[in-house]
C-alpha cells in the first residue's frame, strides 16, 4: 500500500506518519514510499489507538485547565495589577491580561455586553470586568498614557503606510525645526515663511495651523511650525516622527546648550537627518567657529573641516542664508528618497487642534500617504465622520490634499488628539464598524452605570444622544426577516439610529405594541396582519403599525422617516475677506467700519468671522454694504468699501474680516 493512501485512512498527512512511525516501533525508513501489505493493519490499529490516547490526554489537560481556572488562577491572579489607558481594545487587554481573547469576551458575554475583537472599551468597564476575572486595573498615567498612545499611532502609521501601493511618486520633506530656548526658531521659521511662501495674494496673511509649505527652485517644503520650548518636549520628539528632515538651530552666540543636545539626541535616536542651522551670525559676539568646534567634540564634525555634518550660517533676523538653508534640505531630501502613492485613501497625523468659536471642532492633519478629498468618510482617533471642508495653511478652501501637506479640517464631531492617526477609508464596513464602535461606547457606560449607581444615565450618554427610530420588526418568514435587517444595516449615519428593538415571525400581537410603546418606536408588519383588538390598542396608545408587502417600499418609508429626524446641514460658503482701514461709529450692538476687500467679494446680509492675530474673536452679521455713499449689493477684491456691522463691538483697525454665506440644507442620510 502507499504511504499517502495510508495516511489518508488515518487522517494524517504523509510526512506526520512518516515522522510518527518510527516512534510507534515501524522502521519503513523516512522516504519509504510503499508499506509491506503484511504490516498495514498493524499499523492502522496502533496509529488509531495512539491518536485516542492522545485525544483523551488533551481532553484531560482541558479539564484541568478549566478547573485551575476558576480556582488556583483566580487566586494566583489576584494580585496582578494592569494599568491600561481611558479606553483600550477588546484585543489589547486580553495581551495584557495574557488571556485568550475569546475567554475575555465571553465574560463580557456574561455580563450582558457583546464585545467583538476589535471593540473599544472604557476604563471603567474594564474594571469591572478584571475585578470578575481576579485582576485589579489601575490607570495610566498622562505621561504613561502618553506614550500608549504615541505607540500605538506609530504601529497604526507605519501600517497603514507599510502598503505603500505601486503608483509612488516623490513627495516634499517634511521639516521640523529644533534647538534651544531663544536661539531663534520661531525667527527662522517666520523668517522662512516671509520669503518663501509662494503666492501672497491673502495680503500677505498666512494662517497659524501648525505648518506651511514654502516653494524653493519648483519644489515644495513642508514646515511644521511646533514651538521648540521645554513644555513641548513630548509634541517635539513625535514632531521628530513624522518629520523627514531636522533644522537645528543653534545661536552663534551662544553655543551648544543642554537643550541642543537633547534634540541632537532625539534626531539620532529616531534615524532624522539633520541640518545645523547656525543663526545670529549678525550678532556681534558671534563666533561661527566656536559653534563647529563644539560640534566636533560631540562628533558630529562640520562637513568644510572634513566631516559629514552640514552647517549653514544664517541670521533669522537678517533673512540672511535663508536660500542655502532650504537647497541643503532639498540636498538631504533627496537623499531620503521621499516617495508616496498618492492613488491611496489617506492616512495622515494630527498635528493641531483647538475648538474655533464660528468653526467648531478644527484640527490639522498632516497627510502622509494618499490622498484626502473633501467628502470623504474619515476615521480619526475615536471620531469618525465626514470631511465637510478643509482649508490650506493660508486660509483658502481646497478641495484635496496630497502627501506632506497639511490642512485644516472642518467639521468634525469632536477634537481629536494630537498625534491620532487620519485614516480615509473608502471600505465602508470598516467606517461602520467605527460608528458602531463609538455607539458601543455608550452602550457601555449605560452598563457601567447601571451596574454601579442602578439605572441611571452616564453624562456622556445624555450629551451624545443622537435620534433614535425604533422599531418592532414582524414578518411572516425569517428570510424577509433577514433581509430588511441586512437593509437596515446599510444605514451607518453616525447622526441617527436606526434600532430594531424586537424581532420575531407571525401576526403582531398585543406584546408588539407595548414594546413599541415603551420604546417610542412604531411597529412594522411584512407580510403579516393584526387582529382588531390589536388595532385597536395600537390606536389607544398612538403607536402605528406600518403594514408592507415589498421591502423596498418598506425601506424607502423608514429612509424619510429618518431623513425627518436628522439634524439639517448647514452649508457655508466663503465669499471673501476684508481688512479693516477704519472705525466710523461704535454702537452697543454694531459698528461703522470702513475697509477694503482684499480676497474674493464681499455682499450685505451674510455673516462674518472677526480675525485678528490668526485667531478668531467674533461672529457677528454683515448688514450693509456701500461703495463711497452708495449702497452696494457687492464689493470685490481690491475694492474700498464701508460696512454696517452688527455684533460685539471688538473689532479694531487691521482686524480681518472673513465674510460668508450660511444655507441650512436637508441632510442626506448616510449609507453603506
Ligand atoms: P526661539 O525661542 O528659539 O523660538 O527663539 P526666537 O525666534 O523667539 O528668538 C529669540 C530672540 O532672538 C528674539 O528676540 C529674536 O528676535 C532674536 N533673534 C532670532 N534670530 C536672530 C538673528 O538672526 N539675529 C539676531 N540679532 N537676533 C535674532
Amino acid at each position: 500500500m502507499n504511504v499517502t493512501e495510508l495516511a489518508r485512512r488515518l487522517k494524517m498527512n504523509t510526512k506526520d506518519l512518516l515522522e510518527l512511525l518510527p516512534e510507534l516501533g515501524f522502521d519503513i525508513g523516512k522516504r519509504a514510499i510503499k508499506i509491506d501489505p503484511r504490516s498495514v493493519d498493524k499499523i492502522i490499529r496502533t496509529v488509531e489507538e495512539y491518536q485516542k490516547k492522545k485525544k483523551e490526554a488533551e481532553q484531560e489537560k482541558e479539564v484541568k485547565e478549566i478547573k485551575l481556572d476558576s480556582h488556583e488562577k483566580k487566586e494566583i491572579k489576584l494580585e496582578k495589577i494592569i494599568k491600561i489607558p481611558e479606553t483600550i481594545i477588546v484585543n489589547e487587554l486580553a495581551k495584557k491580561m495574557e488571556l485568550p481573547v475569546a475567554k475575555l469576551i465571553a465574560e463580557f458575554f456574561k455580563n450582558g455586553i457583546m464585545a467583538t475583537l476589535n471593540e473599544r472599551i472604557d476604563f471603567e468597564t474594564a474594571v469591572i470586568i478584571g475585578e470578575d476575572l481576579g485582576f485589579k486595573i489601575e490607570k495610566l498615567s498622562e505621561e504613561e498614557e502618553q506614550r500608549f498612545r504615541d505607540e500605538g499611532s506609530e504601529k497604526k502609521l507605519k501600517e497603514l503606510i507599510k502598503n505603500k501601493g505601486e503608483k509612488l511618486e516623490p513627495r516634499p520633506p517634511v521639516v521640523i525645526v529644533m534647538g534651544h530656548v531663544d536661539h531663534g526658531k520661531t525667527k527662522l521659521l517666520d523668517a522662512i515663511r516671509e520669503t518663501n511662501v509662494v503666492d501672497k495674494e491673502v495680503g500677505g496673511i498666512t494662517q497659524h495651523i501648525g505648518a506651511y509649505q514654502v516653494e524653493k527652485k519648483g519644489r515644495f517644503i513642508t514646515f511644521l511650525d511646533t514651538p521648540g520650548h521645554e513644555a513641548f518636549k513630548a509634541m517635539r520628539s513625535r514632531g521628530g516622527k513624522i518629520a523627514d528632515v531636522a533644522i537645528i538651530v543653534i545661536a552663534a552666540d551662544d553655543g551648544l546648550k543642554p537643550q541642543t543636545l537633547e534634540v541632537i539626541g532625539i534626531a539620532q535616536k529616531e534615524n532624522l537627518p539633520f541640518v545645523i542651522a547656525i543663526n545670529k551670525i549678525d550678532k556681534e559676539g558671534a563666533d561661527i567657529e566656536r559653534v563647529k568646534k563644539e560640534l566636533s567634540e560631540i562628533n558630529l564634525v562640520p562637513e568644510d573641516w572634513g566631516g559629514k555634518t552640514i552647517c549653514v550660517p544664517i541670521s533669522a533676523k537678517q533673512k540672511m542664508g535663508i536660500a542655502d538653508l532650504l537647497d541643503m534640505i532639498l540636498l538631504v531630501a533627496d537623499m531620503e528618497e521621499l516617495k508616496a502613492d498618492p492613488t491611496l485613501p489617506a492616512a495622515g497625523t494630527i498635528i493641531e487642534t483647538h475648538v474655533d468659536k464660528g468653526e467648531g471642532p478644527v484640527a490639522t492633519v498632516l497627510i502622509q500617504s494618499g490622498t484626502l478629498k473633501v467628502g470623504e468618510m474619515v476615521v480619526v482617533g475615536e471620531v469618525a465622520g465626514k470631511i465637510k471642508a478643509m482649508k490650506d495653511f493660508k486660509g483658502r478652501l481646497v478641495e484635496a490634499i496630497s502627501p506632506s501637506m497639511p490642512a485644516r479640517l472642518l467639521g468634525l464631531k469632536k477634537t481629536p488628539r494630537v498625534g491620532d492617526i487620519l485614516e480615509a477609508s473608502t471600505d465602508k464596513k470598516k467606517i461602520k464598524e467605527i460608528i458602531k464602535q463609538s455607539s458601543y461606547k455608550k452602550t457601555m457606560a449605560a452598563v457601567k452605570t447601571a451596574k454601579i449607581t442602578g439605572s441611571e444615565k452616564s453624562e456622556e450618554e445624555e450629551e451624545k444622544k443622537v435620534p433614535e427610530l425604533n422599531i418592532v420588526l414582524k414578518c411572516d418568514v425569517l428570510g424577509s426577516q433577514e433581509a430588511i435587517i441586512e437593509a437596515f444595516e446599510k444605514i451607518i449615519d453616525p447622526d441617527i439610529k436606526l434600532k430594531v428593538v424586537k424581532k420575531g415571525l407571525g401576526n403582531v400581537n398585543e406584546a408588539d405594541v407595548l414594546t413599541a410603546e415603551a420604546t417610542k418606536g412604531l411597529v412594522i408588519a411584512f407580510h403579516v396582519s393584526t387582529t382588531q383588538a390589536v388595532e385597536q390598542l395600537a390606536r389607544d396608545r398612538n403607536i402605528a403599525i406600518l403594514h408592507f408587502e415589498i421591502i423596498y417600499k418598506l425601506l424607502e418609508d423608514m429612509e424619510e422617516r429618518l431623513k425627518n429626524l436628522l439634524p439639517p446641514e448647514t452649508i457655508r460658503t466663503e465669499l471673501g475677506k476684508i481688512k479693516i482701514l477704519a472705525i466710523f461709529r461704535t454702537e452697543k450692538d454694531g459698528m461703522i467700519l470702513g475697509g477694503k476687500i482684499v480676497e474674493g467679494k464681499a455682499r450685505p446680509n451674510t455673516k462674518v468671522k472677526v480675525i485678528r492675530n490668526n485667531e478668531s474673536i467674533a461672529i457677528g452679521n454683515l448688514f450693509e454694504l456701500r461703495s463711497g455713499k452708495q449702497i452696494v449689493t457687492e464689493a470685490v477684491k481690491d475694492e474700498d468699501c464701508g460696512l454696517s456691522y452688527k455684533g460685539s463691538p471688538v473689532v479694531k483697525v487691521d482686524d480681518l474680516m472673513e465674510v460668508y454665506e450660511e444655507k441650512i440644507k436637508p441632510r442626506e442620510l448616510i449609507k453603506s
